[in-house]
C-alpha cells in the first residue's frame, strides 16, 4: 500500500494551495482530485481579489497578507502566468437607488470604495448603459485567471516533489476514530493526516463518516463567453453590482432556522438570486453571472435556458454590448461556512482529519492561510488559524 505523510483531497484552488505551501515546508503530499483539468468552482470563478473587503482586525491583516503575497506568489510560482494584474472594480448603482443610501454598505470596508458620478462611472467604463445606473463605486481589485493559478499551484507543487493523483476519493479509511488514510477508486492509500479541500464536496464526505459541521455549499450558474466570440468588446474595468445578493444570502445561512434544514434532502432553503456582473479575463474572455441558489443537494435542477435568458436580461441593463454575446451557461457548486470564515483545522470527533475548506472570497483570503497552514505546527495559538478552528462550531457540554 502506497504511505504519505499527508493526503490532501481536492486540488481547486484551495486545495492546490494548501498542498503547495505543505510540500514547499518539506512534506510529503499526495493530492488528489477526480479531475486532471481545473474542476469544480474555481473552473467558472471570476478569480477577483478584494484586497480591499477586510471589515474587521482579521480580514484586515489577511487582505494585507494577499496584496503583499500576489507579486511575490506570481514570481515564485516560475514560468506560469497566472495573470495576476491590480484592475479598477466597477460596483455598479441600480437606477432610482439613492448612491448616498448605498454608500452607507460601504463604511465599513478598510478601503473604501470611491463613489463615482454616472458621467464618471461611464468614463471608467464606456461599455456601461448610463440611462440604467445611478452611479458607480470604484476600487482597485487584483485579479487572476482562476485556472491558470490553480494549474502553477498545482504544477509548482509537482516540482517540489509532490504527487498528483487522478481519481475520486471514494471514502476514508477510518480504524475507529483514527483516520488512516483514503480510498481511492477502490485502492487504500495509507497518510498520518488527511486534509479535506474538496470545495461543496467536503460536505458530503464529512456527512459520510457522520460529521454535521455548518459547511454550506450554493449551487452558482453563469455564462462563459470565448474570447473569440468576444474579440468585439475590450472592457476596461471588472464589473459587479453594488449591491450584491449572494453574501447576504449565504450570511442567512448561518442562522439556526436553516442549520436544521441543511440536513433535509433536496430542500431548495431560500429563492435564488441574481447578481449582475461581468468579468473580461486578460485573455479576452469573459464571464458573466451570477445566479445562486441555496439547495441541499448537490444535483443540479436548474432550468438552463429560463436561467441563461434572466442574466442576460439583467447584464443586458448594465452592459448591453455584451449581454447577447454568444456563451455557454455553466453550473457549479460553491462552498462557505455558517459564519464567513473557513474552517481550517482538525475536524472534532475525529483524529487525523483536517479541514481547508469553506471560504468566501478565498482568491484573497485562502492564499495567505494556506502559507501559514503549512507554517504553524499549533494551530490552535495562531493569531488567525486559532479562530478558523472547526471545533468553534461545537457547543460545549
Ligand atoms: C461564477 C463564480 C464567480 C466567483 N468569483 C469569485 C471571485 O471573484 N473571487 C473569489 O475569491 N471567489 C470567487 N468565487 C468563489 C471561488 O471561485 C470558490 O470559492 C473557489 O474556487 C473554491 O475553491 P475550492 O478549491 O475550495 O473548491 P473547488 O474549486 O470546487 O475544488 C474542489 C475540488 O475537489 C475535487 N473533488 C471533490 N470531491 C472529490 C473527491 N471525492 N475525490 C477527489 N476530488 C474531489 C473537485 O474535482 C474539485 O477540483 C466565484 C465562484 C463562482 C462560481
Amino acid at each position: 500500500m502506497d504511505s504519505y505523510r499527508l493526503i490532501v483531497v481536492g486540488g481547486g484552488l484551495c486545495g492546490a494551495a494548501a498542498a503547495y505551501e505543505l510540500a514547499k515546508k518539506g512534506a510529503e503530499v499526495l493530492l488528489v482530485d477526480e479531475s486532471a483539468d481545473v474542476a469544480g468552482a474555481t473552473r467558472y470563478s471570476y478569480g477577483g481579489i478584494a484586497y480591499w473587503a477586510g471589515t474587521t482586525q482579521l480580514t484586515n491583516e489577511l487582505c494585507a497578507a494577499a496584496k503583499a503575497r500576489y507579486p511575490q506568489l506570481s514570481k515564485e510560482l516560475l514560468g506560469h502566468d497566472i495573470q495576476f494584474r491590480p484592475k479598477s472594480l466597477l460596483l455598479t448603482i441600480d437606477a432610482g437607488r439613492d448612491p448616498v443610501e448605498v454608500a452607507r454598505n460601504y463604511v465599513c470596508f478598510a478601503d473604501k470604495p470611491q463613489l463615482l458620478t454616472v458621467a464618471e462611472a461611464v468614463e471608467r467604463e464606456p461599455l456601461l448603459d448610463a440611462k440604467n445606473i445611478s452611479g458607480a463605486f470604484e476600487v482597485e481589485h487584483g485579479h487572476v485567471c482562476p485556472v491558470a493559478m490553480t494549474q502553477a499551484y498545482r504544477q509548482a507543487f509537482e516540482k517540489l516533489g509532490g504527487t498528483i493523483r487522478i481519481g475520486r476519493v471514494e471514502k476514508l479509511v477510518r480504524e475507529g476514530n483514527v483516520i488512516q488514510g483514503v480510498e481511492v477508486d477502490g485502492e487504500p492509500i495509507a497518510s498520518k493526516h488527511v486534509v479535506i479541500s474538496a470545495g461543496a464536496w467536503s460536505r458530503e464526505i464529512l456527512k459520510e463518516q457522520g460529521i454535521e459541521l455548518p459547511l454550506y455549499f450554493s449551487h452558482a450558474e453563469m455564462i462563459e463567453v470565448a474570447a473569440a466570440d468576444a474579440s468585439a468588446v475590450q472592457m476596461q474595468s471588472l464589473v459587479m453590482p453594488a449591491e450584491q445578493k449572494r453574501f447576504g444570502l449565504e450570511a442567512q445561512m448561518g442562522e439556526a432556522e436553516f442549520a436544521a434544514q441543511w440536513q433535509e434532502e433536496d430542500k431548495e432553503l431560500m429563492p435564488p438570486v441574481l447578481d449582475a456582473g461581468v468579468i473580461q479575463f486578460q485573455d479576452g474572455h469573459i464571464a458573466m453571472g451570477q445566479i445562486s441558489r441555496m439547495q441541499t443537494s448537490t444535483a443540479v435542477t436548474a432550468d438552463a435556458a429560463a436561467s441563461e435568458a434572466a442574466m442576460r436580461e439583467k447584464i443586458r441593463k448594465v452592459l448591453p454590448k455584451v449581454a447577447d454575446l454568444p456563451g455557454q451557461w455553466h453550473s457549479t457548486l460553491v462552498a462557505f461556512s455558517g459564519d464567513g470564515l473557513p474552517l481550517i483545522g482538525p475536524v472534532p470527533g475525529l483524529e487525523n482529519l483536517l479541514l481547508f475548506s469553506g471560504f468566501s472570497s478565498p482568491f484573497v483570503y485562502a492564499v495567505p492561510l494556506a502559507q501559514r497552514f503549512a507554517g504553524t505546527g499549533n494551530l490552535a495559538s495562531d493569531p488567525w488559524l486559532g479562530q478558523m478552528l472547526p471545533e468553534r462550531f461545537v457547543k460545549a457540554d
